[in-house]
């Protein structure tokens, strides 16, 4: 057993350039990715579609589910162009944000933006912070369409550039007319998780969710918690997504990067109390995009993530242009296994005082108590739509948990689960629960997971192929199975 390499923590890394052709994407797939972000602020729907084709085949190849999350750039405010591709700033420089400005007419005392009503959300004193932090601008006074700023912190602005409002309360909507258009892409591509940009409350996750069902999608959405307002209703946003993803490149420039290490332990314990699953992202392997090994800060950093507890770690540029992409994904990878072995990882104290609603919730918590208190080696979660593996999934443990399931979209969804391995299970003739049982030995077997003589617990409803209708949970002697006809 101790050559099996098992990882909880999942790895959720964005395909670029850098993993176009087949044999690196063959590469990252077997150095451990478990879900791949197709970023849609690049690239066209075609080329999307292309890549969702290319990493489901290589999954196959390597028999192996990886989940798509479609990733929609909503409303992210920029600079337009410069006549020179760019300027130098100093501080105490006048500098205009000019919503009349042409495309391309950015010059060294002002430049157009893509959001024309920025004017009307900024006031004097605002602080908007450019380029992720690099470069920031006090507004001085606005004049109609006319930001008038004087330079705080100066530096290279360059074409395109972000453009954030230090504490929020810009009004742009969540869902832009591109980002309409994209759920329908999404849906094309059967995308797996669909993630918005930047939305504000409740209602944007509504929204995103009713667009994606009428194109027939039949992902779950993802809310990139990055605006201030977020944090403000992000109960009732967590309420209505499937995942929240801590998007802490905006997110650290609209409430302070000092802010952040406060806000993730506070989110992921958030997603994890309601059922929730969480992905921290942004620059955890920075350094990796130009060099073979992370900086000991990037260790730390996915190591106290993933004792956090973090369901998915994050990679962007690393892995989409990065020189080292697989590099990438086996370091994380090797960080995340050794983090998991420390004791914090596996205690919990989840849901101990509160009451189920459902049976199948009910044999999940009883599932995980008992794993937990019993030497049991492993669990088999026979299950429809993956929510017993995700209740599993929200108690901290070590113990494996095998979700077996006869549809594709409920092994790729849950791919994005911590401590869930998804496996493809064959569809049982006549509810012959004694032929289940021996087929749910037969994949922790072959799994390598477990051994003549161990404990595991096997979870599934009395009618099986019926979604919702886990009731029971058995303890098993692996070898010695006496009654399996139960
Ligand atoms: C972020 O801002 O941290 C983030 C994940 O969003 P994006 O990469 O789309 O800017």
């Amino acid at each position: 057993m101790d050559n099996v390499v098992y990882r909880r923590t999942k790895i959720l890394a964005t395909l670029g350039p850098a993993t176009e052709s087949p044999e690196v994407l063959d590469r990252l797939v077997k150095a451990g990715v478990d879900v791949v972000r197709l970023n849609f602020s690049h690239g066209s729907p075609e080329e999307h579609q292309a890549r969702a084709e290319r990493v489901r085949a290589a999954a196959k190849a390597n028999g192996r589910f990886v989940g798509v999350l479609v990733d929609l750039q909503g409303p992210k405010i920029r600079v337009r162009r410069f006549k020179k591709g760019g300027i130098l700033l100093k501080h105490n420089d006048d500098f205009c944000l000019n919503a009349d400005l042409a495309r391309d007419d950015g010059d060294q005392t002002q430049v157009g933006i893509t959001y024309p009503q920025l004017p009307g959300d900024v006031k004097e004193n605002d602080v908007l912070v450019l380029d992720d932090g690099m470069i920031v601008l006090k507004v001085r006074s606005v004049e109609g369409n006319k930001i008038h700023t004087s330079v705080l912190v100066g530096g290279k602005l360059s074409d395109g550039k972000g453009i954030n409002l230090k504490g929020g309360g810009l009004s742009a909507d969540a869902l832009t007319e591109k980002d309409k258009e994209d759920i329908k892409t999404a849906a094309l591509i059967e995308a797996d998780y669909v993630a918005i940009s930047f939305p504000r409350n409740s209602g944007d996750v509504k929204l995103a969710k009713l667009l994606l069902r009428e194109a027939g999608g039949h992902g779950g959405i993802v809310s990139k918690i990055e605006r201030a307002e977020a944090i403000e209703n992000i109960e009732s946003i967590t309420e209505e997504s499937c995942a929240i993803m801590i998007a802490r490149g905006d997110l650290g420039v609209e409430i302070g990067d000092e802010q952040l290490p406060a806000v993730q332990k506070r989110l992921i314990k958030l997603a994890r109390s309601m059922n929730r699953v969480v992905i921290t992202a942004t620059q955890m392997m920075e350094s990796m995009r130009e060099n073979p090994i992370p900086t000991r800060a990037e260790v730390f950093d996915v190591a106290n993530a993933v004792l956090d507890g973090t369901d998915v770690v994050m990679l962007s540029a690393e892995t989409a242009t990065g020189s080292f992409p697989v590099e990438t994904v086996a370091a994380m990878s090797r960080i995340c296994r050794n983090a998991e072995q420390q004791s914090d990882a596996s205690k919990s104290h989840h849901r101990i005082d509160t009451t189920f609603e459902n049976a199948d919730e009910a044999i999940a918590m009883a599932s995980m108590y008992t794993a937990n208190h019993l030497k049991v080696r492993a669990i088999a979660s026979l299950t429809e739509s993956g929510s017993t593996a995700l209740w599993m999934s929200r108690i901290s443990s070590g113990i494996p948990i095998y979700a077996l399931s006869t549809h594709e979209r409920t092994n790729r969804k849950v791919s994005m689960y911590r401590g869930v391995t998804p496996v493809d299970f064959p569809i049982i003739e006549d509810n012959n629960h004694a032929a289940a049982n021996k087929i749910a030995i037969d994949v922790l077997l072959d799994e390598g997971v477990v051994k003549e003589g161990d404990l595991v617990i096997i979870t599934k409803g009395d009618l099986m192929g019926t979604g919702g209708g886990t009731n029971a949970m058995k303890i098993v002697k692996v070898g010695k199975m006496p009654n399996l006809a139960d």
